[in-house]
């Protein structure tokens, strides 16, 4: 293990971390981590400090950490061959082949994969194709992108756009004019607390109509949402939801756009979050558990209805000008092969149903009558808790309190890694799908006790 006394130090002189608030890391005033290593679902820095990652890095190490199957696999291709890129017609064994793993367990209207590098930079390539896609069809400005707020979609231009978190547009001129934002599904914070659920749904409904109504349906090209919503709060849809909104999206020819960076190869105990939601997309896009994160590697499933204007497209108007030198990197799609064939092997969708409901049970079971705990939620290996002033009245804390960051802050302390969703007291889960019911017993016990800590 690398003992260098100087790498604090040359962190903070040199080293930019994404969302991370530069000035205090670079005076030292907040801390840093160095991770060494990670076994299982348990993560080591180079203080020996062992944690157990119940948000599996940035909820992408669904197989856990360590895997000897993949790290082979990278180092195979590796010495076979690093790099050859994928421009005008050229693979390699593992990009092809990765590309029919993918569409064989992709919903059955899907037709074709582009690969990329990461969520945002796949749904910028969504982006462009809906835009080609109405261009094409002689239809120049059907162009809009419906998003959510609490939606997260990367934190590019168009896709910090689509990012319906505040502080992803602050300071940033963000959004673009092109992308609007309609309601989240998030029940807990329906305006009027006599709303049933399905009298929220339809309220959802209302807003999303009267929107397309203002703009006109002839300028909105799609919508786009995570199946659960994701950094804005891990909130399941309420019942009925999906069908509903795609009931609106048909009548308005507005393709459908299922962000799965979070929720693809089996983080909701289904293969894709489009399937447990009965959810018919236009497009997917994959990202984190396409290769579990052992190497950087994201996707753009299209279904056949776009796939056809693709085609005609392109006889038309000549090769598709859009591509990365490094789409369909082979090391990335040898790591897609290996783990995809992992999670196969080791049950692990399954696994994520099953323990991922005791996990959430045992959560809700632990937390739920606690006075500031307004609602514990999951689905999947996905869980939340959502911290409020006064139940009775819904009343939620002053943001400036920090109280979910300091009830993270109270687990770390603990040895679990929980994360401080960013918009709302809520403190996030989404471990490997590998975790094991005594390592949710774990969390579980953990997070009482942190929960007790801060708010008693
Ligand atoms: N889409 C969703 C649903 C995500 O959760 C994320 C990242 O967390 C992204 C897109 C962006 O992915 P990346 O950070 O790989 O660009």
């Amino acid at each position: 293990m690398l003992k260098n006394d100087q790498l604090d130090q040359w962190d903070r002189e040199n080293f930019f971390h994404p969302s991370t608030h530069l000035a205090q890391h670079a005076r030292g005033e907040s801390p840093n981590r160095i991770v060494t290593g990670g076994k299982g679902v348990y993560i080591e820095d180079r203080d020996g400090t062992r944690l157990l990652d119940g948000f599996a890095g940035l909820y992408c190490v669904n197989v856990g950490y360590g895997r000897q199957e993949i790290a082979e696999a990278i180092a195979n291709q590796a010495k076979e061959l690093a790099y050859y890129h994928a421009y005008v017609g050229h693979g390699t064994e593992a990009s092809i082949t990765l590309a029919k793993m993918v569409v064989e367990r992709a919903p059955a209207n899907m037709s074709k994969v582009y690969f990329g590098l990461g969520g945002s930079d796949a749904n910028e390539t969504n982006v462009k194709l809906v835009w080609y896609y109405n261009n094409v069809l002689g239809r120049p400005e059907k162009k809009k992108i419906i998003s959510r707020w609490r939606g997260y979609h990367g934190s590019g231009l168009m896709t910090g756009s689509l990012t319906g978190l505040e502080l992803f547009h602050k300071k940033f001129d963000l959004p673009f004019s092109t992308v609007l934002h309609t309601v989240a599904p998030h029940y807990l914070h329906r305006p009027d607390l006599s709303m049933s659920e399905a009298d929220f749904v339809a309220y959802c409904v209302s807003e999303l109509e009267a929107l397309i109504e203002r703009e006109g349906a002839d300028t909105i090209a799609a919508f786009i949402g995570e199946p659960v919503l994701g950094t804005g709060g891990i909130v399941p849809p309420p019942a009925g939801y999906w069908e509903a909104i795609q009931k609106v999206l048909k009548k308005h020819d507005i393709l459908l756009i299922a962000d799965e960076v979070v929720t693809g190869f089996g983080r909701l105990g289904s293969m894709f979050g489009s399937a447990h939601y009965g959810i018919e997309a236009d497009f997917i896009t994959i990202a984190k558990g396409l290769t579990s994160a052992y190497a950087p590697l994201s996707g753009s499933i299209v279904s056949d209805r776009v796939w056809k204007v693709l085609e005609q497209g392109t006889d038309e108007f000549g090769a598709i000008g859009h591509g990365w030198t490094y789409s369909a990197h082979p090391i990335g799609a040898a790591a897609g092969v290996a783990n995809l064939k992992l999670i196969d092997e080791l049950g692990l969708v399954k696994n994520a149903g099953e323990t991922g409901a005791y996990f959430s049970g045992k959560l809700r079971d632990a937390l739920s009558a606690h006075k500031n705990v307004a609602e514990v939620r999951g689905e999947g290996m996905l869980a939340a808790v959502e911290f409020v002033e006064d139940k009775p009245s819904r009343t939620f804390f002053d943001p400036s309190k920090k109280v979910g960051p300091a009830v993270a802050g109270a687990l770390l302390k603990e040895g679990v890694i929980g994360r401080a969703m960013p918009q709302g007291d809520i403190l996030g889960f989404a471990p490997p799908l590998t975790l094991s019911k005594a390592e949710a017993d774990e969390i579980v016990a953990k997070t009482v006790k942190a929960v007790a800590s801060v708010l008693g």
